[in-house]
């Protein structure tokens, strides 16, 4: 690990001065919990002139219901997320999900905004400075080619964040704030498909917070492969919420991590009205294969995260579905 760079550091205690910040130093970035970003900076990955500290922002750092619906603040530590009462009493998806991430003490300093915003991640890039030197640098940093896929002209680097997933198939939205002004998006419009690139966020936005809607109506939960079980990154995640009609699929809405430079939404409109049976698996199975695409992106083979996708989506589904059975179909987020 290097020394940080040289840089400014800038600990607004408004959002709407941090927002006027960044909108107005170029090359700044945001820092909050440090547990992704100072580690990328340790190893050279990016020398920023000033790092805007959101720390100090108390707006971001509360979980608060309104009208109905759960705000969960930006700057909400993790380990607080993890175990705040209305998350664990109507959201044990976001609490389980959230407690996979890292280990204790990055759960303490780490943040939501910082989980749902952190850089993608590759075997080639996630190195030190002399590693990746020594290999040519590659196109997502300070080199022309890339290592995973030879002749692309954008990289692939994947997004590993463990919440992102649970929050879209429970359709939680983004709040985005700039100065003066906020808007909202879903979580799945926060990213996009560029591995150097994944974030739509302009220059000069924050995330604020996250909102989940009230009435779930589903029973949603989140499975991980790592590596091994203890502090990892997913080899690949799926999140899914299930509502259960009886003996027919009411609804199902599914989501993968740790596969793409995004984490995306799995199509499976066509499940609906079906029960969930050996057909309706090898259906999802056909539509997952489809969304998600592992490259050589970590030191875990492809073709084997492609298998623990396949094995832990039908393993997390024929759960939700049995446990809505027996809960009479009441939901369970
Ligand atoms: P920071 O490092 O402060 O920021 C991360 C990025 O988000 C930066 O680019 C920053 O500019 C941006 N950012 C932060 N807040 C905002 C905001 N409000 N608006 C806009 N941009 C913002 N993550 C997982 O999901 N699963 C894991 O299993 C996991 N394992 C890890 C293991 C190790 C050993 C390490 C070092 C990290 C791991 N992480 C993992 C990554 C990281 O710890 C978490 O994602 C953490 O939640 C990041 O939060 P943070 O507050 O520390 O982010
Ligand atoms: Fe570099 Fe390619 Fe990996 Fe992106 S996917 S970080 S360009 S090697």
């Amino acid at each position: 690990m290097n020394l940080l760079p040289e840089l400014r550091l800038h600990r607004p205690e408004t959002l709407d001065e941090a927002v006027r910040l960044k909108a107005t130093l170029s090359g700044a970035r945001f820092v909050n919990g440090g547990t992704d970003l100072l580690v990328n900076l340790r190893r050279g990955l990016g020398e920023p002139s000033d790092l805007i500290d959101l720390g100090a922002v108390a707006d971001l750092a509360s979980i608060r219901r309104v009208e109905g619906a759960l705000w969960l603040g930006a700057g909400v530590t993790l380990d607080d997320l993890a175990r705040h009462p209305e998350v664990l009493a109507h959201y044990p998806a976001v609490a389980h999900a959230t407690l996979q991430v890292a280990g204790p003490n990055h759960r303490a300093a780490a943040t939501l905004g910082g989980n749902l915003c952190q850089d993608t991640r590759c075997v080639f890039f996630n190195q030190s400075d002399w590693w990746r030197k020594g290999n040519g640098y590659c196109l997502k940093y300070k080199g022309d080619k890339c290592h995973v896929v030879v002749k692309s002209d954008r990289c692939y680097a994947t997004y590993h964040g463990d919440i992102a997933p649970v929050l879209m198939v429970l359709g939680a939205e983004a709040v985005i704030a700039t100065q003066g002004a906020a808007r909202r998006a879903k979580i799945a419009d926060l990213y996009r498909e560029d591995g150097a690139a994944h974030l739509t966020l302009a220059p000069g936005e924050a995330l604020a917070a996250v909102v989940l809607p009230s009435a779930l109506g589903c029973r949603a939960g989140y499975a991980k492969m790592r590596e091994r079980d203890a502090v990892d990154f997913p080899l690949v995640g799926i999140a899914a919420a299930l509502q259960r009609d009886g003996d027919r699929i009411g609804e199902l809405r599914v989501a993968v991590t740790g596969t793409n430079s995004a984490p995306l939404v799995v199509p499976t409109a066509e499940l609906a009205g079906r029960p969930w049976d050996d057909s309706a698996a090898s259906d999802l199975v056909a539509v997952l294969l489809k969304t998600g695409n592992p490259l050589k992106t970590t030191v875990v083979g492809a073709k084997y995260r492609r298998r623990v996708m396949r094995a832990i989506a039908r393993q997390l589904i024929d759960r939700l579905w049995n446990e809505a059975a027996q809960a009479g179909g009441a939901a369970g987020a």
